[in-house]
């Protein structure tokens, strides 16, 4: 059932039940219930996620926000777009491109991921060095507390300092303190013309030289990853997808042809049992951690090369955005899942600093301050004090109260 497993198949649930609001009242009718009952909840967007934070772990209720999906205003001069939590992201591109507007982020999961579900998991993608992190784009959020208040702050202005800002306690958040219910969000007027370009390299420090000559000279979108079919006569270990903006409009299909390539990647990689990491890391590490992980597998016994057919893991691969140092991590097994994750985990989570889930909770400590876990804590404990709110997902020990505790 797709509402139980996710996109690496890695995370399965049995949830109880899986409940489709299409109201904002309706999503606080059944958290008002919940939260009396003590029954936890899993939000659930597009669940295209791989760290598991969709998933139901133990007995909890998915809340699926897929028929919750309307736009309900936009404003062609100022470019805001306030809509509901369960639009998919490429139907909210598509209605913007009559306006020659797009939305902030794109990526690879856009035609099933929610925007709800962006903003939960702040996702970053292949827009990220034109308009910078999607949270700078959400102008404000309607959210239903874990006790069923309705909290609307869809603010469309651009500039608003009238004390705190609490949409943004939401972003990133992963369903732990609250549903999404509406998001309003800066639309940004689409280039009129496009190109792309796809660059070979041979080390991977080139590519740091790559986005430093095409920030200079264009405004861009890079993507790194390992090769398949392409079209060059010599294969190399690297390439470089590099789109501008201001060119010929001839040059179009072109583009979405190379761009076809990056997106297949996920989908090739993901054809077994998948591990999936994603990791924001120091652009000079960027790649280090694929080279790192494979000699790893290698001595634990688990990971011979990329012609082996017998050993647990078949493949070992990275692809990425470079402009925010987010490495996707892919690792693709046979068998043994447990020894591999024994070989691999936590020495990677010393490398993370995004992605938590279910996947990372009791890693959190290793990329925030102990101040910082506190804080949030405590923010948990304010706006969920029963810890209905998807438990076990992203904090470490913060476990929900059952009725009498
Ligand atoms: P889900 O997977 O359903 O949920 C993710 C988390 O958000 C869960 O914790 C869930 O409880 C919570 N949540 C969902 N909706 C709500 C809501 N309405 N209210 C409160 N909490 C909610 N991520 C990137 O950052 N950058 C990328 O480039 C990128 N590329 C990807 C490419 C592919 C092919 C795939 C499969 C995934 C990719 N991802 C990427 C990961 C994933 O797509 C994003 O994290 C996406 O934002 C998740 O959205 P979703 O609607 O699928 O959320």
């Amino acid at each position: 059932m797709p509402y139980c497993t996710d996109f690496t198949r890695v995370f399965r649930g049995q949830p109880p039940v899986v409940l489709f609001p299409s109201s904002t009242a309706q999503v606080s009718q059944i958290l008002g219930y919940c939260h009396q009952q003590h029954l936890a909840v899993v939000p659930q967007g597009g669940n295209t996620g791989v760290v598991g934070g969709g998933i139901s772990v133990f007995d909890e209720i998915v809340l699926s926000l897929s028929r919750f999906n309307q736009i309900r205003t936009f404003d062609p001069i100022s470019g805001a777009l306030v809509c509901d939590a369960g639009c998919i992201l490429q139907s909210l591109d598509t209605f913007l491109a009559p306006h020659q507007r797009c939305m902030p982020l794109d990526l690879g999961a856009k035609g099933t991921c929610q925007i709800g579900g962006n903003v939960a998991t702040h996702a970053g993608g292949i827009h990220f060095i034109k308009f910078g992190p999607l949270r700078g784009s959400i102008l404000g959020l309607e959210v239903v507390l874990a006790d069923g208040r309705i909290v609307n702050a869809l603010s469309t202005a651009q500039k608003d300092n009238t004390g705190y800002n609490v949409s943004q306690w939401f972003v990133g958040s992963e369903g732990t303190l609250g549903v999404i219910t509406g998001v309003a969000v800066q639309t940004y007027p689409q280039a009129q013309h496009k190109s792309v370009a796809m660059v070979a390299i041979n080390q991977v420090d080139q590519l740091r030289s790559v986005l430093g000559l095409t920030q200079q000279q264009l405004l861009t979108t890079q993507s790194a990853f390992p090769p398949r079919t392409l079209p060059f006569a010599q294969p190399h270990p690297y390439y470089v997808l590099i789109e501008a903006e201001g060119a010929d409009e001839t040059v179009a299909q072109e583009c979405d042809n190379l761009w076809a390539y990056r997106e297949l990647i996920p989908s090739l990689l993901a054809t077994k049992m998948t591990l999936a990491y994603d990791l924001t890391l120091p652009l000079d590490q960027f790649y280090s951690i694929v080279e790192i992980l494979r000699q790893r597998l290698q001595e634990c016994g688990l990971y011979v090369g990329p012609n082996d057919h017998q050993s647990p893991v078949e493949l070992v691969a990275g692809f990425g955005h470079f402009g925010d140092g987010n490495v996707h991590l892919l690792i693709s097994i046979r068998c043994a899942e447990q020894q591999v994750l024994e070989c691999i985990e936590p020495f990677i989570y010393d490398w993370t600093k995004h992605g938590i889930g279910q996947a990372k909770s009791q890693y959190l400590t290793r990329a925030r301050s102990p101040a910082v876990v506190a804080l949030m804590k405590q923010m948990k404990q304010m706006l969920d004090p029963t810890g209905i709110m998807n438990p076990y997902k992203l904090l470490p020990a913060c476990q929900r109260r059952t009725a009498g505790s």
